[in-house]
């Protein structure tokens, strides 16, 4: 069929047109794509299916925080290799290729800022270096960012996103565990008050301590939340299929262990409004470091 057959019969030739990388973004569940400054001003959720997109720690400063009130901390703290780790790569080459990828030094990104005017010690996790997994240099900067937290009288929130502790770096990323654990009970002793946001994936040894030691504890929708992750479990279990909902955060609510699922647009007026009724001010008793 020629070119004027093909216009009196209707025939419209379908041009097919490249979208511009960055313009435009497609959902990873619904397949949808959505104008990236729509994105943005959703704060990363999906408008067709509520899917909430996978986001930095640069996007969560701008979404949790007042304008120009963040102030990063502890930025010379960064990762090691103790052991001189090498399974088929060395950790060093590892190491190298976060922080290409994230831009950061560590696993975590903490420094003081306000939300909704209220003072906060903030600590966020990216799984874009090496899975946001727990090492030494992460569980040093929590602990600071609580004992600043304390020193200053702010509230503490921490986003956790996290594959669980660092294989690499053994016992020493283990016991950060326990350190965290140490000082947010000084913390808690004290008055202060701690919450934790858990995005996702949440687990392992983040998810065994200081994820699940919030005075509160929020999650966004949809977001995974275990110890042991679910393939683990089903080789474990020698079982093919999970339950429905299994780790997931609304699943988690009910039964019990995290108290909110906040979607993310609605994350910065509930941290705000949390911190203003329930965190320290200055007609409070003062504080005992315990
Ligand atoms: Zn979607």
């Amino acid at each position: 069929m020629n070119w004027i057959e093909r216009m009196k019969s209707g025939i419209l030739t379908r041009i097919k047109r490249e979208i511009p990388e960055g313009i435009w973004s497609k959902c990873k569940k619904c397949g949808e794509t959505t104008y990236q400054q729509a994105l943005e001003r959703s704060a990363f959720v999906c408008p067709h299916c509520h899917n909430h997109f996978a986001i930095g720690h640069e996007r969560y400063v701008e979404l949790l925080t007042d304008s120009g009130s963040f102030v990063e901390l502890n930025t010379d703290i960064t990762t090691a290799d103790p052991l001189k780790f090498r399974d088929h790569r060395r950790y060093s080459e590892r190491i190298r290729e976060a922080r290409k990828n994230s831009g950061m030094k560590e696993a975590i990104r903490t420094g003081v800022c306000t939300i909704g005017g209220n003072p906060v010690a903030l600590g966020i996790m990216d799984t874009r270096y090496i899975l946001g997994s727990m090492g030494g240099a992460t569980g040093e900067k929590i602990a600071r960012l609580i004992d600043r937290a304390l020193a200053d009288r702010r509230a503490l929130v921490l986003v956790c996103q996290s594959g669980g502790a660092r294989m690499q770096e053994s016992t020493f990323s283990l016991m950060q565990m326990a350190k965290i654990s140490a000082r947010l009970k000084r913390f808690a002793i004290a008055g202060g008050l701690y919450i934790t946001v858990l995005t996702d994936p949440t687990y392992g040894g983040v998810t065994a301590s200081f994820a699940m030691l919030g005075d509160i504890t929020i999650a966004e929708p949809g977001a995974r939340i275990g110890f042991a992750g679910q393939s683990v479990i089903k080789q474990f279990m020698g079982i093919e299929q999970l339950p429905e909902g299994f780790q997931i955060a609304e699943t988690v609510l009910d039964h019990g262990f995290v108290d909110r699922v906040v979607p993310r647009p609605e994350m910065t007026s509930t941290l705000a409004r949390l911190i203003s009724l329930l965190g320290a001010t200055d007609s409070d008793a003062t504080l005992r470091a315990g």
